[in-house]
């Protein structure tokens, strides 16, 4: 006996779109959390005119969707739009081209900013990210282009060179030639031509001219005034990827994708994309990115040695916030003596102690870069001064940067910091494990530094979805938060599920209604 198989079988009744998937598919609870984003400002994009448009919102679930199951490329999704029934759910079965998809992206990269920060103000409603303890660190993450894509400094000023002469060369013969022809042919007839050789060097010049000028805007940047190392690198492809040297194997293009994650909680507060590789500036932007967006600072800011300068130790003293930073051995990072770390240093004094019991005494201060020289006071016999002076006394100079390393090594011996710092290993390396292998989210699709930004928002976006998706499981189901964050009587949630169950009506409707008819438009 079989069980009765009929591919033409008609339904009864015409299905909806609910009956196809489980009522504890992540889709579901994905659909559910997009439809409470404000979306406005992604609506306020399209106009009156034209083709009516697929719904952003529509398409925010599926890419969001997409990413939280590590499908990022267009083509893919177009392709799980039309195979994949949980995408076909979130489509509201529409089938969206893959160069929809392409320009949704490319339409509201800028967009996805927002798109990221309701996600975190959604995981706050529900009593996540309370932003106590936030650990701050880099992933480089791949540039869609290689290295075999790239040119030196140097290599490009040569073939610039090469070039100019040769396309000289070319355009003296191809006179001569013309004069030769004219004779032979008459004016008007075209017939051989170096034009060809010609074209390709000429489009071979303008695009080493065009890197060569945005990586002298990167270096003018990133070191004002010096000379252009010709080692410096640059991709023809993506001009604003970094080259990244790894301890491994040689040196790649890649994105130095920032993420805040609230320790608590694992959710993503804030994300940016730095300019350089390092992450020694990237303290400032992030604060200021949740004070603006959020609205409120994290009372902790915990991060690596990366991060352990005056910069970050002046953002964090500039928001009120505590940083938790470790800090490099001097030296190490072109700091000033090798020997100062083990020294003691009185600040009401203002003098250096040397383990030998020395003492060093402030002497002056230099203008151009506030270094600060100490002398000892007696002749010096322990060999701890950087240099001796004639008369036989020690010398030590201080730039800036190590009081600042001091004032972070003070406050990491604070109670309970060292144990906070501790936790950072658990906390914000495995969300970008999971961004990486779970997500699978190992390079940037689009290139130049706008639009890994606004990749980077999406990815981070769809990492908290899944963490307050997580959450919303866990605590039974959407309707359960709310009747508990609303604080509220069991009757009160009866009335609540009823009018979720109006909603998903209403979007059922609506999107059966969309199979006959297209999209409707956002005002
Ligand atoms: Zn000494």
């Amino acid at each position: 006996m079989f069980r009765v198989y009929d591919q033409k079988q008609t339904f009864l009744l015409p299905p909806s779109l609910d009956d196809f998937l489980e009522e504890s598919h992540p889709a579901r609870m994905i659909n559910d959390l997009v439809d409470r984003l404000d979306i406005q400002a992604l609506e306020d994009r399209y106009g009156l005119m034209g083709q009516p448009a697929f719904h952003p919102r529509m398409m925010l679930k599926v890419t969001l969707y997409g990413f939280t199951v590590g499908i990022f490329s267009s083509r893919k999704l177009q392709r799980a739009c039309q195979e994949n029934l949980a995408f076909k759910y979130l489509a509201g079965m529409a089938t969206p081209a893959f160069k929809t998809f392409i320009e949704f992206r490319r339409r509201h990269r800028e967009d996805m900013k927002a798109v990221f920060v309701q996600t975190v103000k959604l995981a706050r409603e529900l009593g996540m990210a309370k932003l106590g303890a936030v650990a701050l660190d880099g992933c480089k993450i791949a540039a869609d282009t290689s290295k075999h894509k790239a040119m030196s400094y140097g290599r490009m000023l040569e073939e610039e060179k090469k070039l100019k002469a040769e396309i000289e060369g070319l355009l003296k013969q191809a006179e001569t030639v013309d004069e030769s022809e004219d004779a032979e042919h008459g004016p008007g007839d075209d017939g051989y031509r170096l034009s060809d050789e010609l074209d390709r060097r000429e489009k071979r010049l303008a695009k080493i001219e065009e890197a060569k000028k945005a990586l002298e805007e990167r270096e003018q940047r990133d070191n004002p005034g010096k000379p252009i190392d010709a080692k410096k690198q640059i991709s023809f492809a993506d001009h604003d990827a970094r080259c990244h040297s790894k301890k491994s194997d040689g040196t790649e293009y890649v994105y130095n994708a920032q993420a805040a994650v609230d320790m608590d909680s694992q959710v993503i507060v804030e994300n940016h994309i730095e300019e350089s590789v390092a992450d020694a500036n990237a303290a400032k932007p992030a604060l200021e990115n949740m004070k603006q967006d959020l609205g409120v600072v994290p009372d902790k800011l915990v991060a690596d040695a990366g991060y352990g300068n005056k910069n970050t130790l002046e953002a964090c003293q500039g928001h009120e916030v505590t940083p938790i930073c470790a800090t490099m051995r001097e030296g190490k990072d072109g700091g000033t003596s090798t020997k100062l770390d083990e020294f003691g240093y009185d600040r009401a004094q203002d003098k250096f102690t040397c383990p030998h019991g020395q003492v060093f005494e402030f002497d002056h201060e230099l203008a151009n870069d506030g270094k600060r020289v100490y002398r000892s006071s007696t002749v010096m016999g322990c060999g701890c001064s950087d240099y001796a002076n004639r008369d036989g006394r020690g010398v030590v100079a201080a730039l800036p940067g190590h009081f600042a390393k001091r004032e972070l090594r003070r406050i990491m011996e604070e109670s309970g910091h060292r144990e906070v710092y501790r936790r950072r290993k658990c906390t914000v390396e495995p969300v970008f494990g999971q961004i990486q292998v779970g997500m699978g989210f190992r390079r940037f699709f689009y290139r130049g530094r706008e639009n890994a930004g606004g990749e980077w928002n999406l990815v981070c976006a769809a990492f908290n979805i899944k963490k307050v998706a997580r959450l919303a499981t866990n605590a039974g189901g959407w309707v359960a938060i709310r009747a508990r964050s609303e604080g509220t009587a069991s009757c009160r949630g009866f009335f609540i599920r009823w009018g979720t169950q109006l909603v998903l009506l209403r979007d059922q409707v609506a999107a059966l209604a969309a199979q006959i008819a297209p999209m409707p438009q956002p005002a």
